[in-house]
């Protein structure tokens, strides 16, 4: 497995790995600010929303509370009027609505008598009996009460009862002021504590009843039974951070107050949609430009190492191309002209080299094919040229012969002048038979001194009479120079083409042995003479 993912990564190209480099730095830069950046900024964003909450449900509790007292201290002067100590009913009613004329907060106003009934008022008519309602039961304990939300029995309106009870100055209790506030009131007050998009204030009675919220659409949602965490936690007096599912079914963060004499409880909401939603546009800010980043860096990746990819790739070939044989080969400098300079440098050298290469290879076959000596062909030469030449007269259906040339008595000339007037003579007759031979025929140097020339489209025959006029020609030209002259003669054995070899397999080898048997006749039949193999004349 290791070894695979080793190998994996072995054989990737440089586009690639570039890539994966780039890739690497990218998404590290880009996770390194990002990770860091989140965590911090939204721990200080929790902690500013807490504080933010805090500072919410602390003036909203002084409001409500200062709002109450208010209610509680008009109610608190009626009850404490002397109409109320002497009750004179009708004229603490008068007094109040002389009161209401200017102030109109009071929905309902009434007196309950000591027994628990209500007197006939400006808003009831009838005598009811109250007897058993809490701010009833607190009034005779001489007590004020400001009760939770309630629905008014008549109108179906949430509202708010305060109550302070009614005494003769000798303290006798004489019943109760009542009066009730409807929650719109409130409304109004709480419609400007909303914040933010989604900010919300709940004030709720000690029940969790929702007594007024400042974004509330609609009736259903004031007095509604509120459950959420938020209500647990302030019931249980917890102090906590965590998000919560709110009153909306959102997820919020909250936090809560009680009001002082734990009347109210107000919460404070935001939904975490809203908390973070910077956090997030800044985290997906960073992420795009990280994206970005990673995008146009594989471009320029793409771009650089393509060309750098390109002229290696014509380096490859230029080496592969020089692998088969073909040494000339120059890589075109126009194609990599934007290769970074190393590399037009390196595609440069490798130019010169293929041309020195070119030039040495050239020297190479020359020196292979040709005889130092004598600067004519050798016999692998003949061996390679003259048997494709074979071929193609076979080929052709023409015959083909060839002559074995040797000095005769060299030896006797090496023994007498020496071996560098014996190399001179050489090359003096190779220089004669290249000089006599007809263009067609490949002239060649055997070995020692023996020659062989290949005479294509001509029988044995034809070729005898051509070996005859070579013959003379050596004959006729000895070696000559300022101190010497020694005559040369030289004998030659004659052979055709034969489709079926004597001697071994090769049809040259063929040929070139009978020719061979034919110049040793010559030999002993007295030398400076032609002889003609015969066993391929029918
Ligand atoms: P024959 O008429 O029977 O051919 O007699 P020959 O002396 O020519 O033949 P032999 O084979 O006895 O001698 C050939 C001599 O050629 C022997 C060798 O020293 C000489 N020889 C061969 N190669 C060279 C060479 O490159 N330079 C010189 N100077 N002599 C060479
Ligand atoms: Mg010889
Ligand atoms: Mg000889």
């Amino acid at each position: 497995m290791k070894r695979g993912i080793y190998s994996y990564f072995l054989n990737q190209t440089i586009q690639q790995r570039f890539r994966f480099w780039i890739a690497v730095v990218i998404v590290v830069l880009g996770f390194s600010i990002i990770i860091p950046f989140y965590f911090t900024e939204r721990h200080s964003r929790l902690t500013e929303v807490e504080s933010q909450l805090q500072q919410i449900v602390a003036l909203q509790s002084l409001y409500i509370e200062k709002w109450s007292q208010e209610k509680l201290d008009t109610i608190k002067r009626f009850a404490n009027s002397d109409n109320a100590k002497r009750l004179q009913i009708a004229a603490l009613i008068k007094e109040v609505e002389v009161y209401s004329r200017v102030h109109s907060e009071f929905d309902m106003f009434f007196f309950v008598d000591q027994e628990g009934y209500t007197l006939p008022g400006k808003d009831s008519n009838s005598k009811t009996y109250v007897g058993d309602r809490p701010y009833f039961e607190q009034a005779v304990k001489n007590k004020e009460h400001i009760s939770g939300v309630m629905v008014n029995k008549v109108t179906g309106e949430p509202m708010i009862t305060f109550s302070a009870p009614v005494h003769r100055e000798s303290g006798e209790f004489l019943g109760a002021v009542v009066g009730t506030v409807s929650v719109d009131m409130l409304d109004t007050l709480m419609e400007q504590l909303s914040f933010g998009q989604t900010g919300e204030v709940f004030v709720l009675d000690t029940q969790g009843k929702v007594v007024t919220a400042s974004r509330a659409q609609s009736k259903l949602e004031v007095n509604a039974m509120m459950t959420t965490d938020i209500v647990q936690r302030a019931k249980a007096k917890v102090a906590s951070n965590e998000s919560y599912i709110g009153f909306h079914g959102k997820k919020v963060y909250g936090q809560y107050k009680w009001s002082t004499g734990n009347r109210w409880i107000i919460i404070g909401e935001i939904t975490e949609d809203e908390v973070f939603r910077n956090l997030h546009k800044i985290s997906m800010t960073i992420i795009a430009i990280t994206l970005i980043a990673l995008i146009l860096s594989f471009a320029a990746a793409i771009v650089i190492t393509s060309r750098i990819e390109r002229s290696i790739r014509y380096l490859i070939r230029g080496t592969k191309i020089i692998q088969s044989g073909n040494y000339d080969f120059q890589i075109d400098e126009d194609k990599i002209k934007l290769a970074p300079v190393e590399l037009r440098q390196l595609c440069r050298t490798f130019n010169l080299m293929s041309s020195k290469l070119k030039d040495n290879i050239a020297l190479l076959e020359h020196s292979a094919l040709v005889d130092q000596l004598t600067q004519i062909h050798n016999r692998r030469y003949m061996m390679l040229e003259g048997g494709n030449r074979l071929q193609a007269c076979i080929a052709a259906g023409q015959t083909c012969s060839v002559m074995m040339i040797d000095i005769d008595r060299f030896k006797k000339i090496n023994d007498t002048y020496g071996h560098l007037i014996g190399d001179r003579v050489l090359h003096h007759v190779a220089s004669q038979l290249k000089r006599h031979a007809a263009e067609y025929m490949i002239v060649a140097r055997y070995g020692g001194e023996e020659f062989i020339i290949l005479v294509p489209y001509h029988n044995v025959e034809e070729c005898a009479l051509q070996a005859e006029n070579l013959r003379e020609r050596i004959m006729e030209a000895p070696y000559a120079d300022e101190n010497i002259d020694i005559p040369i003669t030289a004998s030659i054995g004659v052979a055709e083409y034969s489709p079926i070899p004597e001697y071994g397999t090769n049809v040259l080898e063929d040929m070139v042995s009978r020719a061979d048997h034919a110049l040793y006749r010559a030999k002993s039949g007295g030398r400076n003479r032609v002889e003609l193999d015969r066993s391929s004349v029918t």
